[in-house]
């Protein structure tokens, strides 16, 4: 499968190790964010399909969970390798169908990749506990088992990181995995399965099944399939967790943000303005950890404000395979509608718009383009403070002091990341202290954890106990026996 082809793809669904056609009469087209071209068709599979994938993936645990896990782990060092020789390939694939720029794609093909390197560690890290002597002549120990098959659901703005905080880890464990791909950014999928095909993987032991809400309801309800990993939206993940559970499943769901960025007086302002105009805007703000409000604490706020502005009117709009390009479309034309809406609420409801991305004109034509857009003096009742944009839109507060910063970032109804511009080891404690958020950043943007450590967002970012990756994820994926043994 060449995935650069220009001519459109009719995608498959991959099951026991073959490409299947879906039984489905529904597809949904997929363009190129940056310029309309369509890419090619994801199906919008059916239940049929589903079965199919998990009568397969059944098959498939029997004897996977039975392979040592030193061999299991020799398939993931051979896949990080082809990851690493496709690397250019994957991060235009990213580019391509996700809209985000070229650098920023390698960066996440990089946090994939990180994963599976993570996941090689298994023999090491699905070891239990024992003690020899809990009385005399009798021993107990703790053994750590796959749970069976994982369904992996998946959304649109890290086609391969997000999967790649699930897949390697479950299957490593000895689980076979069902993945969900999100129906907007379904082509990269289908090369992961490829290359974990080339690097040996027995068939049926990753699955990817295409489409939309019939796929998950169907994952979340199917009795075959005991755990589920869930990354997307929050009214979305709330419904996957409640529903999940209530049919006994265990279910990690990682929702939506509205992350806080406070600036102090004393913050190194080029550092400070580099770091946010990164997060803020980089991905078109198509980030769970994007900075989406900044908080601007005293006297550093005009000169900060002037900077921010400064630096949006300098920034490079286009399709993100183009080289200097730094901002690329949102996902869909419906999404810019939707993020139109947010700026026109934002001027209704008072907030001083200082810089409107509506304007823009961006080098690719046929795209869906808003350029960085910024509000000033927004207060917490307007909407645009509430609620997730997913778009290239900040909003900037003022307030007097830490303590009133802390408070009003704590208001929000997520907690997934905040972070804190400062050079005073007082204040970075009060922060790490008091902040109600679940990764923190000092003085950088984007304080997304690396793949030995949880992803740890709570509040409304947040549905389960067990987070993604780290040895959270390991605790997901499997479950414990333990044996007591007299000799
Ligand atoms: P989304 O919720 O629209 O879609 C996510 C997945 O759920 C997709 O696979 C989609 O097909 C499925 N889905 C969508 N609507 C559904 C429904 N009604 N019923 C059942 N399934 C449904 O999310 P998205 O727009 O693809 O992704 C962006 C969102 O994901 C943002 O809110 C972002 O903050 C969040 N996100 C969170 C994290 C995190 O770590 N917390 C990471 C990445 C993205």
């Amino acid at each position: 499968m060449s995935i650069l082809a220009t001519e459109k793809q009719t995608l498959s669904n991959f099951i026991g190790g073959q490409w299947v056609k879906s039984t489905t009469t529904k597809y949904e087209e997929v363009p190129n964010p940056a310029t309309g071209e369509i890419l090619g068709e994801v199906p919008i599979s059916t239940e049929e399909d589903l079965e199919k994938a998990v009568a397969a993936a059944k098959k498939a645990f029997a004897t996977w969970r039975k392979v040592p896990s030193p061999q299991r782990a020799r398939i993931l060092f051979k896949y990080q390798q082809l990851l690493t020789e496709n690397w250019d390939e994957l991060a235009k694939l990213i580019t391509i169908e996700n809209g985000k720029n070229y650098n920023e794609a390698y960066g996440e093909v990089l946090r994939g990749i990180e994963c599976v390197e993570f996941a090689t560690g298994t023999p090491s890290l699905l070891m239990g506990q024992q003690l020899p002597d809990i009385a005399t002549d009798i021993e107990s120990g703790m053994y750590r088992y796959p749970l069976g098959i994982v369904g992996g659901i998946t959304p649109f703005n890290f086609p391969m990181m997000v999967p790649c905080w699930m897949f390697p880890l479950a299957i490593a464990s000895g689980n076979t995995f069902i993945l969900k791909p999100s129906e907007r950014t379904p082509l990269l999928a289908n090369r992961l399965a490829e290359l974990l095909q080339e690097a040996g993987l027995p068939e049926g032991v990753f699955n990817v099944v295409h489409g939309a809400h019939d796929i998950v309801n169907g994952i979340l309800s199917h009795p075959d399939i005991p755990a589920v990993s869930f990354v997307g939206s929050q009214p979305v993940a709330e419904y996957v967790y409640k529903t999940g559970t209530s049919y006994g499943k265990r279910v990690q769901a990682l929702a939506g943000a509205k992350n806080h960025s406070i600036v102090m007086p004393d913050a190194d302002m080029d550092l400070t303005v580099t770091n946010i105009m990164n997060a803020a805007f980089g991905s078109a703000g198509e980030r769970c950890m994007a900075c989406a409000v900044v908080v601007a604490v005293g006297d550093i706020a005009d000169e900060l404000v002037d900077r921010l502005v400064d630096e949006a009117n300098q920034m490079t709009i286009g399709n993100g395979l183009e080289k200097d390009i730094f901002l690329g479309p949102v996902i869909r034309d419906s999404h810019k509608d939707k993020t139109i809406g947010y700026i026109e609420s934002g001027v209704e409801e008072g907030a001083k718009l200082l810089r409107d991305g509506r304007k823009d004109e961006s080098s690719s034509e046929g795209g869906y383009f808003v350029g960085p857009t910024i509000f000033d003096q927004v207060t917490t009742e307007m909407k645009i403070w509430k609620e997730e944009i997913f778009a290239p839109v900040l909003s900037i507060v003022r307030v007097e002091s830490l303590d009133d910063a802390i408070a009003l970032a704590n208001q929000s109804e997520f907690a997934n990341g905040a972070c804190l511009y400062t050079d005073s080891a007082k204040a970075i404690r009060q922060f790490r202290e008091d902040i109600d958020a679940g990764m923190l950043g000092v003085n950088l943007g984007v304080p997304a954890p690396m793949a030995f450590f949880p992803f740890s967002g709570y509040k409304k970012s947040f549905y389960g106990d067990l987070h993604a990756n780290g040895k959270d994820g390991i605790e997901f994926y499997t479950r414990k026996k333990m044996l007591t043994a007299r000799h």
